[in-house]
């Protein structure tokens, strides 16, 4: 199996590495990453300068490539420079990203970008909180990952969320009830006011959602589309449509 390896932390990130590592239990691994943290890009793309690629040395021997691009950017040229593969990875992110974080995260944009060109693949990003992150409890999980969704038929674009202690694997949905930003105003040296836009649950999860699974120390597997379209608004527009006397 040909395996793409990304993330949006950049090519250095160790979460790359352990990602990598993983998945070269399971066939050739290739690594295009950012040259530098592309955390919270979405799924944005280069189009107003070139882009270029060169190889690095890494740990661990892999063969990894630095992107002066975007992750969606990243995957866009390893596809290229491989002329395809197997299995798109992105990842390990150093932190979660569950509910509304999928509509800016890099990590899954990277994912995405691989399925929008036809390549099946996963996101994993990994609960932190400040300390130098551990992938060990973690690996047995991930590769569990890898098995069942390169296995039969199974969904082409899942989000994996790792909690810090797992003890299990759950399907989820995304949390998107839950809105969690808020802007948190501050002062730069010059007494300038500047914000931070923050990031914080304000009620409980549902049930068997990303969030909740995490809380409960499971490893949240959501599956994901592409189509962003609102079936039940669109087949209600269409049957009234259908009733109207125009
Ligand atoms: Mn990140």
């Amino acid at each position: 199996m040909r395996i793409l390896v990304s993330n949006d932390d950049g090519i250095f990130s160790p979460g790359l590495t352990a990602l990598a590592e993983v998945a070269s239990q399971f066939g050739d691994v290739v690594i295009f990453a950012p040259d530098y943290e592309q955390s919270a890009v979405g799924h944005a793309i280069t189009i107003q300068r070139p882009l270029k690629y060169h190889r690095v040395k890494m740990m661990k021997g892999f063969e990894a490539y630095r992107v002066n691009g975007t992750p969606a950017d990243c995957v866009a040229m390893g596809l290229y420079h491989l002329g395809g593969a197997d299995l798109v990875l992105s990842g390990i992110n150093l932190g979660s990203n569950l509910g509304s974080d999928v509509w800016h995260s890099g990590t899954v944009a990277a994912a995405k970008q691989g399925v929008i060109l036809g390549v099946r693949a996963i996101a994993f990003s990994q609960v932190i909180n400040g300390e130098e992150p551990n992938y060990e409890k973690q690996k047995p999980y991930i590769k569990e990952v890898i098995r069942l969704l390169t296995t039969g038929n199974q969904p082409r674009l899942v989000n994996v969320n790792l909690p810090k202690e797992p003890i299990g694997l759950r399907w989820t949905h995304q949390s998107v009830r839950h809105y969690n930003g808020k802007v948190v105003e501050g002062q730069d040296p010059n007494g300038r006011k500047h914000f931070w836009f923050s990031a914080t649950p304000l009620t409980n999860p549902d049930e068997n959602s990303d969030r909740w699974a995490i809380d409960n120390d499971l490893v949240s597997l959501t599956p994901l589309r592409l189509s962003l379209t609102d079936e039940d608004w669109l087949n209600r527009l269409n049957a009234v449509q259908q009733g109207s006397p125009i």
